[in-house]
C-alpha cells in the first residue's frame, strides 16, 4: 500500500521506515518484554536509547564537544521564554524578526528581559531578510535571536549570520525548529539552538536545543528547576521525566538520516542535497505558471515551507479538495496568511514533490 504524500507544517510525515520500526518494537523493546513507553527513563534500556540519541544527533550535526545536546518538553514557544529566562540576566537581547515566530519571540522574551528588535522586514509583510549590515545590534545585548527558518511565511536564512563580523560579541541564538537536520549548521556562528521535534525528528512533545558550555549557570533565580539547562546538562536530560516516547523516535529518525545517501554524499549532507533538490522544483513549477505565486524574495526562500498562492483564488477549495482526491493532504496554508503551504521536510521524498508539481500543472489546464 503506497501511502499518501504528507505536506503537513507539522506535526509532520515521519519516514516510513521509523513508523515500520516503532510499530516493530511496539509490545516488545528487543527483548526486554516492555514497550518503551513502559520503561523507566532511569533503567538501562531508556539510558542506552538516550545516549545513542545523543551521540548520533551530535554525529550527523556535527555538533562540537563544547556544546551540550539537551532533550526538554515545552516545544518552540516554552523556549521562548526558557532562553531569556537562561541566557539574558534581565538585560538586553535584540531580535530580527523575519515573520510570525521570531515575532512570537520577541513578545513572550520581552516579559523577562530588555527586549528591542534589531531589524524586521513587517513592512514588506515578512519577504525578506534584512541586511545584517542594517541591524541595529545594541554593545550590551546579552544575545541575538533569529528564526532560522520561518515555517509560516517561508523565510529561510541560506547562512547563518556572521554576528563578529558585525563588531557583535553577543552569542547568536537560533529557533530550528522547522528545518534542524535539513542542511548543516555552522555552530561557529551559534551560541544556542532550540527546535520542537515535530517537523524533521519526531513527534511532538519533544524539544532539542543545542546550547555551548560558557552559557550555562547564568539562570535568573525565577528560572523554573525543570527548565535549567545547567541542571537539564548536569542530569544528562534527565532532572525531570524527559520526553521518553519522542526520544525514543527521533532517536530511529537520527539513524534513518545516517543512512541517507545521495551520490557520495550521506546522512544530513545527503538530506541537504535532496532538498535543495524538491525546493527548486517545485519553486520552478510555481514561478513557470500563470496560475500560482510565491512572493518571497529568491535569496531567502525557505527549502521546507513553500507557501504558494493561486491567483483565482476562488478555485482554493477546488484545488484542496482535487490534492486530497489524489493522496496529497494538507495543503492549506496558515491562517494568517491563506493561500495554499506545502512543507517538504526531510520525510517528504522527491516524488511526493513530483506529485505535487504534477497535480498543480493539471489543475492549472483544466482552467
Ligand atoms: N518556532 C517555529 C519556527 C515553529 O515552526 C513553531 C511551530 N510551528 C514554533 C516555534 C512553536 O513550536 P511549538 O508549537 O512546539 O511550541
Amino acid at each position: 500500500m503506497q501511502r499518501p504524500y504528507n505536506f503537513s507544517a507539522g506535526p509532520a510525515a515521519i519516514p516510513e521506515d521509523v513508523l515500520q520500526q516503532a510499530a516493530s518494537e511496539m509490545l516488545d523493546w528487543r527483548g526486554s518484554g516492555m514497550s518503551v513507553m513502559e520503561m523507566s527513563h532511569r533503567g538501562k534500556e531508556f539510558i542506552s536509547i538516550c545516549e545513542k540519541a545523543e551521540a548520533d544527533f551530535r554525529q550527523l550535526l556535527a555538533v562540537p564537544q563544547n556544546f551540550h545536546i539537551l532533550f526538554m518538553q515545552g516545544g518552540g514557544l516554552a523556549e521562548n521564554a526558557i532562553v531569556p529566562l537562561n541566557l539574558s540576566q534581565g538585560g538586553a537581547v535584540d531580535f530580527v524578526v523575519t515573520g510570525s515566530w521570531s515575532q512570537k519571540s520577541t513578545k513572550e522574551a520581552a516579559k523577562f528581559c530588555n527586549a528591542a528588535v534589531a531589524a524586521t522586514d513587517e513592512a514588506q509583510g515578512f519577504t525578506h531578510i534584512p541586511d545584517p549590515a542594517s541591524w541595529k545590534l545594541r554593545s550590551d545585548a546579552r544575545y541575538v535571536h533569529i528564526c532560522s527558518n520561518e515555517t509560516i511565511n517561508g523565510v529561510e536564512f541560506q547562512q547563518l549570520p556572521d554576528l563578529a563580523s558585525l563588531g557583535c560579541q553577543a552569542p547568536l541564538v537560533i529557533d530550528f525548529s522547522s528545518h534542524v537536520a535539513s542542511r548543516s549548521v555552522d555552530w561557529s556562528r551559534v551560541g544556542l539552538a532550540f527546535g520542537g521535534a515535530q517537523k524533521n525528528l519526531g513527534p511532538a512533545g519533544l524539544t532539542l536545543v543545542v546550547v555551548r558550555e560558557d552559557l550555562l549557570g547564568h539562570a535568573m533565580a525565577m528560572c523554573p528547576s525543570a527548565f535549567n539547562y545547567r541542571l537539564v546538562a548536569d542530569n544528562q536530560s534527565m532532572y525531570n521525566t524527559p520526553p521518553t516516547w519522542g526520544i525514543y523516535i527521533a532517536g530511529l529518525t537520527f539513524e534513518w538520516i545516517l543512512r541517507q545517501q545521495e551520490g557520495a554524499a550521506s546522512g544530513v549532507a545527503a538530506l541537504e542535497a535532496r532538498n535543495s533538490a524538491k525546493a527548486e522544483l517545485l519553486y520552478q513549477a510555481i514561478d513557470g505558471s500563470q496560475l500560482y505565486e510565491n512572493r518571497v524574495a529568491r535569496d531567502c526562500r525557505s527549502r521546507m515551507n513553500v507557501p504558494f498562492f493561486l491567483k483565482d483564488e476562488s478555485r482554493n477549495q477546488a484545488f484542496l479538495d482535487g490534492a486530497k482526491a489524489r493522496g496529497l493532504l494538507q495543503l492549506k496554508g496558515h491562517k494568517s496568511v491563506g493561500g495554499m503551504r506545502a512543507s517538504i521536510y526531510n520525510a517528504m521524498p522527491l516524488a511526493g514533490v513530483q506529485a505535487l508539481v504534477d497535480y498543480m500543472q493539471s489543475f492549472e489546464k483544466q482552467g
